[in-house]
C-alpha cells in the first residue's frame, strides 16, 4: 500500500520552553467521549455529530446548587431555555428540579408542552407579545417586566381577565463591568426601578413577587454579582419599608462564564473563568450582609445557562480536505461549520485530534464546509498533519449552538446524548430537504419550468 505523505516542516525547537502559564502547549488527542470511541459514534450516527453528556449536565448542575447552598440555604434554579432548548436537555434540568426560564412565546409553549406548569415558568425578555402575556397571566407564570409599556399592558390585560398578574421587575445597575446592559429592565441608580414599582403597586392589578436582574453573559468578574445583589437587596428593603411588601425572591439571572475562551482573551478559559465557588461567594456575601435577608430569608433564584451545559457538548467533524495557504499556514476543511457551531465566532473553540500523530505541528486554520468567508471554526493553532477522513473533536459547544445555529447551506446534523449509564440516544434527527422546504409555497405561475 502507498504510504501517506507527510510534508516536512521546519520549526524552531522550543522543547521545554516555559511561558508564564507553564510549558509549551501539546496537542493531545482524544479518541473517545466518556469511554465511547469516536469512531463508533460516527459509524452509528454519521458526521458531523453533536454529542451531549447527560452526566456532565447533572454533575455541573448539582455542583453549582451545592456550592451556592454552602453560602446561602434557599436556592432555586430556572433553566434558561435559549441556552439549549432541546427537549432532552431541558428535561435533564427539570428532573433535577429546575423551573423553566423563557424569553418568548415559543419558549413558553415549549415549556408548557413538556409539562411545566405556568407557575413554574419565569417569563423574561424585552419583547413579550400581548398574546403571550395574556396566557402567562392566566396561567400564573412569573412575568419579569422589562419596560413601562409592558407594565401598562400587563395591567390592562389583568383587568380584562379580572385576575392579578404575578410579576417581578427586571433591574439593571452599575456593577463595575462594561458594557453595562442598560437596555433591559429598569435602571437602579436613577430611581427608575423604584418609581416603576410604585406605579405598578398603585395599579393594584399585580402581585409583586420578586426582583430580577441578568447583568450580562460570560461575566469574568465574579464580584459584579456582589454589587448586583447589593442593589436588589437594598431595593427590596426599601419596598418593604415604604410599601409593607415582603418579596419572596431575588433572581440573580445567569451569566456565569463557561470554560470557553473568548477570542480577545489570552489566558485560557479554564484559568480565566471564575469558579462556581467564586460566584457563589460574591452573591452569598451580599445576601449575608443584608438585613432584609436576615429578617425574611428570600429565595435566591439563579438562571444559569451556559456554565451548566457548555462543557457537556462536543462536536465531531470529519476532514474533507486540506490546502496550504499563501501565508504558510495549513488549512483544513471540515464537514461542520459555523452553521452548526456558531459560538466559534465568540470563542477559540478547542479542536483536538482523535488519534495520535507522527510529525511536527504546523499552524492550521479550521474552516467549515460553507461557501462563505465567515466559516471559520478555529483560527490558526499548531496542529499535527491531519489526513482526509480524519475526525476531530470540537469543544465545548453545549451552550447556544443548538439554539442559534443557522439553517444555512447545509442540513443540520444528528444530536445524540450519552446517558448516565453510558448508552447513546438519538435526541434530534438530522434534517432532510423536507424539513427545509415543507412550509414554502410556489406561486402558480412559477411552477412550470
Ligand atoms: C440568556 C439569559 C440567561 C442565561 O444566561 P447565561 O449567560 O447562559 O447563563 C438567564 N437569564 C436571562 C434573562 C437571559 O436572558
Amino acid at each position: 500500500m502507498k504510504k501517506t505523505y507527510i510534508a516536512p516542516n521546519i520549526e524552531r525547537n522550543s522543547a521545554g520552553n516555559m511561558n508564564k502559564y507553564g510549558a509549551k502547549s501539546v496537542v493531545r488527542y482524544q479518541d473517545r467521549i466518556e469511554s465511547i470511541p469516536i469512531t463508533d459514534l460516527v459509524k452509528e450516527y454519521g458526521s458531523p455529530l453533536i454529542v451531549l453528556s447527560e452526566a456532565q449536565m447533572r454533575k455541573r448542575y448539582r455542583r453549582l446548587l451545592d456550592t451556592m447552598k454552602m453560602h446561602y440555604p434557599q436556592v432555586e434554579m430556572a433553566w434558561s431555555y435559549k441556552t439549549n432548548y432541546l427537549a432532552a436537555v431541558c428535561n435533564v434540568f427539570h428532573q433535577e428540579g429546575a423551573r423553566a426560564e423563557v424569553v418568548s412565546r415559543m419558549e413558553y409553549e415549549m415549556a408548557r408542552t413538556r409539562g411545566i406548569k405556568g407557575r413554574d415558568i419565569i417569563f423574561n425578555g424585552p419583547g413579550k407579545s400581548p398574546d403571550a402575556l395574556r396566557i402567562a397571566i392566566e396561567e400564573e407564570a412569573l412575568i419579569h417586566i422589562d419596560h413601562l409599556d409592558e407594565l401598562y399592558l400587563i395591567e390592562k390585560l389583568a383587568r380584562e381577565l379580572d385576575t392579578k398578574a404575578q410579576v417581578a421587575i427586571r433591574v439593571n445597575m452599575d456593577t463595575g463591568i462594561s458594557p453595562q446592559w442598560t437596555r433591559f429592565g429598569f435602571n437602579y441608580e436613577n430611581g427608575e426601578a423604584y418609581r416603576s414599582i410604585q406605579r405598578l403597586l398603585s395599579g393594584k392589578m399585580m402581585n409583586l413577587r420578586g426582583l430580577h436582574t441578568h447583568i450580562g453573559t460570560f461575566i469574568l468578574d465574579a464580584n459584579a454579582y456582589y454589587w448586583a445583589a447589593k442593589a436588589l437587596l437594598e431595593l427590596a428593603s426599601r419596598i418593604e419599608k415604604d410599601n409593607g411588601i415582603v418579596l419572596e425572591y431575588i433572581d440573580m439571572g445567569g451569566g456565569f462564564a463557561s470554560q470557553n475562551t473568548l477570542h480577545n482573551q489570552y489566558t485560557p478559559g479554564e484559568f480565566a473563568s471564575p469558579s462556581f465557588d467564586q460566584y457563589a461567594l460574591a452573591i452569598g456575601n451580599a445576601f449575608n450582609e443584608s438585613h432584609f435577608v436576615t429578617e425574611h430569608l428570600p429565595k435566591l433564584v439563579l438562571e444559569t445557562g451556559r456554565a451548566l451545559v457548555d462543557e457537556a457538548g462536543y462536536m465531531i467533524s470529519t476532514v474533507l480536505g486540506k490546502k496550504n495557504m499563501p501565508s504558510g499556514e495549513r488549512a483544513v476543511i471540515l464537514d461542520a461549520g459555523v452553521n452548526t457551531a456558531i459560538t466559534a465566532w465568540w470563542y477559540k473553540l478547542k479542536v483536538s485530534p482523535t488519534r495520535s500523530f507522527p510529525g511536527a505541528y504546523q499552524n492550521t486554520i479550521f474552516y467549515g464546509p460553507l461557501c462563505m468567508n465567515i466559516d471559520v471554526i478555529r483560527p490558526a493553532l499548531p496542529f499535527p498533519d491531519l489526513q482526509f477522513g480524519d475526525k476531530v473533536l470540537i469543544t465545548p459547544v453545549g451552550a447556544y449552538n443548538n439554539t442559534q445555529w443557522m439553517q444555512f447551506i447545509e442540513y443540520r446534523p444528528q444530536i445524540v446524548m450519552i446517558t448516565e449509564t453510558g448508552q447513546t440516544e438519538l435526541i434530534r434527527e438530522a434534517e432532510s430537504l423536507q424539513d427545509i422546504t415543507a412550509r414554502e409555497r410556489i406561486p402558480e405561475h412559477l411552477r412550470k419550468l
